[in-house]
């Protein structure tokens, strides 16, 4: 017999990421990885071509510009934020730091799937609690805590769902959670949140030693293929990822391209406003064709079908028009669809598809 891992890495299950490309089409529109709407800001399209003839030399491993200008932008002490490769970087880094076997995670129902990925890898038994209405259920999370419970994860606002807890909710997990358990409130989507009670994390951060807030460059400023994320922690857990981290996790051009973007002017409050706007117009003319749609707080919408069947036709009648959209199987949600809210085009597009489409399937 050869190498074999750990006990409980085969029981992982991939992560499912979005297709890339409709078969048979050359065109395609691709609304499944929640992708800015704008594209690549063009200062950080300029930044990275820059550094092109720079690539021999490593990055500067404490990413100390890049830490500067975010914390410049989101008004954080530098001290108190570490980048990674993407987010998902630092969800692995705190799973491994802070859980192993022995001990528990806890999650939502139909929260962020890497989260289970990264606490099995970690040895974590994770736990996944009961939602209301696809939101997370802050007294069904606090019920399955034990004294075997290192962290708990908590997307806000959520991936797939769309769903938000607003700031009292949180406040009311924190306060719930006893001192020792590691929460970490996963933001990837807090720049396009335009409600007043909510908060990102930075309050909670602030106001203990157990919280941590994290944060990506993938989605509203449009760097995903760059791989870079970024936490905003209290000074132990900053210790603690400086000192398992990879030492230059982020390379020299994805800190390029994000100090680039950072500085990118109005592109943050464009990019909310048009996903405000687009959000709302797709969500209504869905629902006007009969097609539930679910609350949403990101760059997407969870579009409900009712059944496997009418989800997988819809999936697709879009696919035969070259554009894609994430199937929602791997998050118990079959019957569903997420749709990432493009450009003015993208949204009518899909609103044409699937009106029709309702028409044929009613
Ligand atoms: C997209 C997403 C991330 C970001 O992952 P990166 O590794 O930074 O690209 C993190 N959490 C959630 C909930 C997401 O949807």
């Amino acid at each position: 017999m050869g190498p074999q891992p750990r006990e409980g890495i085969l029981g992982i299950a991939p992560y499912v990421g979005g297709e890339s490309k409709a078969v048979g089409q050359n065109r395609t529109i691709n609304l499944s990885f929640n992708e800015g709407a704008f594209g690549v800001p063009p200062g950080a399209r300029a930044a990275y071509a820059a550094v092109a003839g720079e690539l021999h030399r490593y990055p500067d491993g404490g990413a100390r510009e890049l830490r500067r200008a975010i914390g410049a932008r989101f008004g954080l002490d530098p001290v108190q934020i570490v980048c990674g490769a993407g987010s998902d970087d630092l969800i692995y880094q705190l799973c491994l730091a802070y859980g192993g076997p022995g001990t528990e995670l806890v999650m939502s129902r139909h929260g962020f799937s890497v989260y289970e990925i990264a606490g099995i890898y970690a040895g974590c038994r994770v736990i996944k609690t009961p939602e209301r209405q696809l939101t997370a259920d802050v007294d069904a999370m606090l019920a399955a805590v034990s004294p075997a419970t290192r962290l708990v994860f908590l997307a806000n606002p959520n991936n797939p769902t769309g769903s938000m807890l607003p700031q009292r909710e949180v406040e009311r997990l924190r306060a719930g959670l006893p001192p020792d358990v590691l929460l970490v409130l996963d933001a990837a989507y807090a720049e396009y949140v335009d409600r007043p009670d909510f908060d990102a994390g930075t309050q909670l951060v602030d106001a203990g030693d157990n919280t941590v807030m994290t944060r990506t460059f993938s989605k509203i400023f449009g760097l995903g293929g760059v791989r870079l994320g970024w936490c905003y922690a209290p000074p132990g857990i900053v210790d603690v990822l400086n000192r398992v981290r990879g030492p230059f996790n982020v390379s020299l051009a994805a800190q390029a391209a994000g100090i680039a973007a950072l500085a990118e002017p109005g592109w943050i409050e464009a990019g909310r406003a048009h996903n405000t706007h687009h959000r709302g117009w797709l969500a209504a003319e869905l629902e006007r064709s009969g097609i539930r749609v679910w609350p949403s707080e990101g760059n997407f919408i969870l579009a409900d079908f009712g059944t496997i069947e009418q989800a997988g036709a819809a999936h697709g009648a879009m696919a035969a028009r070259g554009v894609i959209v994430r199937m929602m199987a791997g998050y118990g949600l079959p019957h569903c669809l997420r749709i990432t809210i493009g450009t003015a085009e993208e949204c009518a597009m899909v609103a044409d598809i699937l009106s029709a489409f309702m028409s044929a399937h009613a």
